[in-house]
């Protein structure tokens, strides 16, 4: 006889890690033996990774947040300067700016990519050019999602007005430019390993850079203490430091690294797959008229961090907050990237912003919603994701 309630379908989880046997074996391992905190493990991940990345050096940190503050204060940014970043992010692009008493100026997007649009860059430095009382010094681009902004016209900007360019790549993991991986160009370049992203430590960040701008940075990492600190613990060190620098406490442990030096090894495949999940997902999504499937320009390759999808509220009768119900009613889970910053009461009390004040941000958030896309994803998951949104749309266009 068939039962008369149907069992409820597995959950889709958004965005769960994968841990694989090397990495908690390695874990054990560390946790097993006399150091467990920064040490050989973490030396080895950041000269992996700035292989990978092809950058002359990397930095392990505790964060990507730690890193974005780290790379603030390492180019000098303090009080009377203004840091331009996007209103599409995480808060942390943000406090860490308020962190180091600089000023937020936020750059409205471009609604084809979500990253900053070069104009209203442009727009903000004409106009602050005769401010005496506030200096622009940064610009911060996040490559939203995964997809690389438009890093020639930013450079040719901060150029132009003397910036400074650090890059939010907590998304852009591996993610390539004109054929240049993101964290190769130069800039300083923050990276997240936080659990949700490309790559996972559990929590961890990396900072990649040139020699001359990461060397000061790493400095303020382990309380601006030179040399291999962690080394006076052993048999060839000395009990003997120096601080050199008012340093911070953001330092990544060898148990972390010891993560991250096999989730980078397996960070091709992690990509790879990814971008085979977002093909299903656009070739099942592109001719819905009720939906805008996520751009992709041709000078870029994504990083695929994100796969965010946007109705076109018009075509369908209920709002995104209802659709993302409904995905949840059918056992899938969805989120949303980001809540604009100018929308937080926080930054809103703060610096007076209306929705208005960033118009393409505050309307493309209305419309988006990030479906699952995880390397661990099945073809049959995806297949489900695909099925869920086309009965909702089925059910509710207009
Ligand atoms: C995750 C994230 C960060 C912060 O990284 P943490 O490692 O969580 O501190 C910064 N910016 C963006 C865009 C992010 O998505």
């Amino acid at each position: 006889m068939r039962s008369l309630n149907p069992q409820p379908r597995k959950f889709i989880p958004f965005a769960p890690p994968w841990i694989g046997k090397e990495e908690i074996r390695e874990v054990v391992e560390i946790l097993r033996s006399d150091w467990i905190t920064t040490g050989p493990k973490t030396k080895r991940f950041e000269e992996d990774f700035a292989k990978f990345i092809g950058s002359p050096k990397a930095a392990a940190l505790n964060s990507g947040t730690s890193a974005l503050h780290t790379a603030l204060v390492a180019l000098g940014v303090g009080k009377g300067h203004g840091v331009i970043t996007t209103p599409m992010t995480f808060c942390s692009g943000v406090s860490v700016i308020e962190w180091v008493e600089a000023e937020p100026i936020l750059a409205d997007i471009d609604p084809r990519t979500l990253n900053m649009d070069p104009e209203k860059i442009e727009t903000i430095l004409k106009k602050s050019k005769h401010n005496r009382r506030r200096k622009m010094k940064v610009i911060l681009p996040v490559h939203f999602a995964g997809h690389p902004c438009e890093m020639d016209s930013i450079s040719t900007l901060a150029k132009r007005y003397r910036l400074q360019m650090i890059e939010d790549a907590a998304h852009a993991l591996p993610a390539k430019y004109k054929g240049r991986l993101i964290g190769s160009l130069g800039n300083l370049t923050a990276f997240s390993f936080y659990a949700t992203k490309n790559m996972t430590t559990g929590e961890g960040g990396m900072l990649t850079g040139s020699s001359r701008l990461l060397e000061p940075a790493r400095k303020l990492i382990f309380h601006g203490i030179n040399r291999d600190a962690w080394k006076r613990y052993s048999k060839e060190g000395s009990w003997y430091y120096e601080v050199v620098a008012p340093g911070f406490k953001y330092n990544m442990m060898d148990l972390q690294a010891a993560i991250g030096i096999h989730q980078l090894r397996r960070l091709p495949g992690f990509h790879q797959r990814r971008g085979e999940i977002a093909a299903r997902y656009n070739e099942a999504f592109y001719q819905c008229e009720e939906l805008e499937i996520p751009a992709a320009l041709p000078e870029v390759e994504h990083a695929w961090h994100l796969y965010v999808l946007r109705l076109n509220l018009d075509r369908i009768k209920i709002s995104r907050n209802q659709f993302i119900e409904e995905l949840k009613a059918r056992s899938i889970g969805a989120s949303v990237h980001f809540i604009p910053i100018h929308i937080h009461p926080y930054y809103r009390k703060k610096y007076g912003y209306k929705p208005e004040d960033f118009p393409v941000a505050y309307r493309q958030y209305q419309r988006a919603i990030s479906l699952p896309l995880y390397p661990r994803m099945t073809n049959q998951d995806a297949g489900r994701v695909i099925e869920a949104v086309k009965d909702i749309l089925k059910r509710f266009r207009r």
